[in-house]
């Protein structure tokens, strides 16, 4: 699922009716489900810049797809309960978390890894000053997130691949 460098993006299909109907199926409990139609493998040197909202390129997503994603946790009470209306519709989704909250919620971060969505990564602080700090001070706050990330849920889950910018102040 996860390679070198490469992240899957969960893909969540708001879809049409028959296959909705399908993927219910495959989620015990609720026929109502949303559910997940796949999962994009992406890897970061096709796609170094991703989201329309601030670059160019977005994901080669099909009709009626989103992915969803999720800033700033892991917060209980608030992700636990995202979480839970995740799994009763089987949906999968993106979460970037900030380094020092991972180390404060492991419990809640390791749930979101266990959980089967993906992790990314958000900063260490969550500091807003990306575009105007010093380029070492920019340096610091990823790779203390993604070392605070990865100490908290792991190696291996993918935590280094993605980040997103806080408050996408960036620079180039
Ligand atoms: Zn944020």
């Amino acid at each position: 699922m996860i390679i070198w460098r490469t992240i899957g993006l969960i893909v969540l299909m708001l879809a049409a009716l028959a296959t909705a109907k399908a993927r219910a199926a495959d989620c015990p409990g609720n026929p109502n489900a949303l559910g997940t139609s796949r999962m994009l493998s992406i890897d970061p040197r096709e796609f170094l810049r991703i989201g329309s909202v601030q670059y160019k390129t977005s994901l080669p997503l099909e009709d009626r797809e989103v992915v969803l994603t999720f800033d700033d946790g892991p917060l209980p009470p608030y992700t636990n309960r995202v979480l839970d209306v995740l799994a009763e519709h089987c949906v999968k989704a993106n979460y970037f978390l900030v380094g020092r909250m991972a180390r404060g919620y492991p419990d809640v971060a390791r749930r979101i890894r266990a959980e089967g969505h993906t992790i990314g990564t958000h900063s260490e602080s969550h500091m807003l000053g990306f575009d105007r700090a010093p380029i070492e001070t920019v340096k610091g706050e990823i790779e203390q997130g993604i070392a605070s990330v990865t100490s908290v849920v792991g190696k291996g889950t993918a935590a280094t691949s993605f980040f997103r910018i806080p408050g996408f102040l960036r620079r180039q």
